[in-house]
């Protein structure tokens, strides 16, 4: 029998991703409740690598503003035992499950999982958030989360990690409200399975994954040489995933729009009235050049903070003007 069933009652589907399907479980010995994402474990050597770092990262991290990493192991499930864990996705709208069926059936003798199991979040991410807030805004409880953004990104570079894959559907929020930052799928920029979401990536980032799929031999001399980016890359996307806290956008092609115009430095008009400090920090967040950038350190010492209001609103009426 499968762990996930021996040692867990599997609660509920929370959520999938280009990589795993996340259960929330309760464990029959201690009786909490916990998140167990179940990966595919890829036969070739080097991805298997790749799946591996998520579980070793994620173990090597311990900070209040990052998911808890709890355990992790192997394991191969049966056909009831899939047909168990793929019935709890079925009929849930609002997610998709990555596992098809006919797929199952194909890789059934020889497929072998990864599972990790970690802190329960919330499953609403602050992608869900942003969706679902559109009206009213506090400003006063952004700047509180982005400030804890910044602090689990501080703990993490100075790590020498750099997490490469931050949008809001990777930040959670812990059942008590509280900032997480997870996922640390640490999607090898470059990974040519997978299309990476390019809203929030740094220009440096963009411009060596183009570079890798047109010109592999030059990637390869880049590689070479040193990393050409740092953990600045993640500081571009927090200013970007503040921006979006702070100017509620509707439609994803507003999105685009807006978002283009950002990066160049380009803010809303009414967005720049009504908050030119924030426009200045945002600016030097997304600058191009990532020397530019502040560090998480610096961020943290930065003066944004200290103009909050308690009654310091953004509003939907801002947003679309
Ligand atoms: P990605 O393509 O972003 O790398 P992924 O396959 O690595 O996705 P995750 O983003 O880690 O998967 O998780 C997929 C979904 O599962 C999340 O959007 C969220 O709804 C849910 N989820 C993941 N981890 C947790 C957690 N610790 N607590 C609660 N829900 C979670
Ligand atoms: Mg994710
Ligand atoms: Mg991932």
């Amino acid at each position: 029998e499968a762990r996930i069933f021996s040692d867990y009652y599997v609660i509920e589907f929370l959520g999938s991703g280009g990589y795993g399907t996340v259960y929330k479980a309760q464990h029959k010995i201690d009786e909490c409740e916990y998140a167990i994402k179940r990966i595919e474990y890829p036969c070739k050597e080097s991805e298997q690598e790749k799946v591996l770092q998520e579980a070793r990262t994620l173990a090597s991290l311990d900070h209040s503003g990052i998911v808890r990493y709890y355990y992790s192991w192997f394991d191969t499930l049966n056909a009831d035992e899939h047909e168990e864990l793929n019935k709890l996705c079925y009929g849930i709208d609002s997610y998709e499950c990555s596992d098809s069926s006919e797929k199952i059936v194909d890789d059934i003798i020889c497929s072998k999982y990864l599972f990790i199991s970690m802190e329960l979040c919330e499953k609403e991410t602050l992608k869900h958030w942003l969706e679902n807030n559109c009206g009213s805004r506090s400003r006063n409880i952004i700047m509180n989360w982005f400030r804890q953004m910044t602090e689990a990104l501080q703990y993490i570079h100075a790590k020498d990690y750099i997490h490469k894959d931050l949008k809001p559907s990777n930040i959670y929020f812990s059942l008590e409200g509280k900032i997480k930052m997870g996922d640390f799928g640490f999607k090898s920029c470059t990974v040519s399975t997978y299309e990476p979401n390019k809203l929030y990536m740094a220009p440096e980032l963009v411009i060596l994954n183009y570079l890798f799929i047109v010109s592999f031999p030059y990637f390869i001399l880049l590689k070479a040489n040193d990393e050409p980016y740092s953990s600045k890359v993640d500081i571009f996307s927090i200013g970007l995933i503040l921006f979006e806290m702070l100017y509620p956008i509707k439609t994803a092609h507003e999105k685009e729009q807006v978002f283009k115009n950002v990066k160049n430095g380009v803010f809303p008009t009414y967005f720049e009235e009504n908050h030119p400090r924030d426009c200045e920090f945002i600016r030097s967040l997304l600058s191009t050049f990532a020397q530019d950038r502040p560090t998480a350190s610096q961020i943290l010492h930065d003066n944004v903070f200290e103009e909050i209001s308690f009654d310091d609103y953004v509003t939907c009426e801002e947003g679309l003007s």
